[in-house]
């Protein structure tokens, strides 16, 4: 579960989020829509504290992140991180390591896991996202529809509550947008939790179970994407 109340966050003097709130249970496919500028990408960087924020609370399961310099923050840091896993447009894999290499990279150096069952699970997750050849091909050997799987099954490999996607097929064509997106909608009907920013429609029609629309900062709409996408 995941709990916004009253994010603001500003740059400078300007409030960039001005009072977000937004809860995701468990299982749910959270999808933000909303003009470039409207705060998307500065929300979820928010909850997994890439960004600070001024004021309001971030919950996620028993965590909770307080704002810049409130007591607590580093150490909720930490565990969020471990947590909550982000895919983003430009995939960001380490270039100078394997496939494989970028997958064990988090559960052996951050959670500690023993390299040889770190192994066994990347490999699973490889073959999940349809990579299972991959494992010892670099990133820049690799169609942009593949590095993002493999940024998925990255993000997978921590086992993570929730995976915040930061327009994940913003720079794909449209074949390999539809690779990653089947890929995405299988994790949903299995029940990961996700709040993606995307401007794929057909993703948010077909996949979530709420939509917010973000604009200049604050959630101008919010419902089922029935609702949100009614024409009259
Ligand atoms: P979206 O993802 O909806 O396009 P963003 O979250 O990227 O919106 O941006 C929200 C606002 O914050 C924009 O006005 C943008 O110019 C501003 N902004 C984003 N990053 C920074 C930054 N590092 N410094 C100053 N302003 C920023
Ligand atoms: P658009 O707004 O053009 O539909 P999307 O990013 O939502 O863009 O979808 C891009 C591609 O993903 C399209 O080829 C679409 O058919 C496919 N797609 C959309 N939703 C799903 C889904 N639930 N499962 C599998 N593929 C999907």
């Amino acid at each position: 579960m995941i709990r916004l109340q009253n994010i603001v966050k500003r740059y400078g003097k300007t409030e960039v989020l001005r009072g977000v709130s937004l809860t995701v249970a468990k299982g749910e496919v959270c999808v933000l829509l909303g003009p470039s500028g409207g705060g998307k990408s500065t929300l979820l960087r928010t909850i997994n504290g890439l960004e600070t924020f001024e004021a309001g609370e971030i919950q996620v399961d028993d965590i909770t992140l307080p704002p810049n310099g409130q007591p607590g923050r580093d150490a909720a840091l930490v565990r969020i991180r471990k947590r909550v896993g982000m895919v983003f447009q430009q995939f960001n894999l380490f270039p100078h390591r394997s496939v494989l290499q970028n997958v064990i990279e988090a559960p052996v150096h951050v959670l500690g896991r023993p390299v040889e069952e770190a192994r066994a699970h990347a490999k699973k997750l490889l073959d999940r996202v349809g990579l299972g050849e991959k494992c010892d091909a670099y990133p820049g050997q690799l169609s942009g529809g593949q590095q993002q799987r493999v940024a998925i099954a990255r993000a997978l490999a921590m086992n993570p509550e929730a995976i915040l996607f930061d327009e994940p097929t913003s720079a794909l064509d449209p074949r390999m947008t539809a690779e990653v997106t089947s890929v995405m909608s299988d994790l949903a009907s299995e029940g990961q939790t996700m709040i993606v920013v995307t401007h794929g429609m057909g993703f948010a029609r077909a996949v979530a179970h709420q939509v917010h629309l973000l604009h200049a900062g604050s959630i101008a709409e919010s419902g089922p994407p029935e609702e949100i996408f009614e024409h009259p």
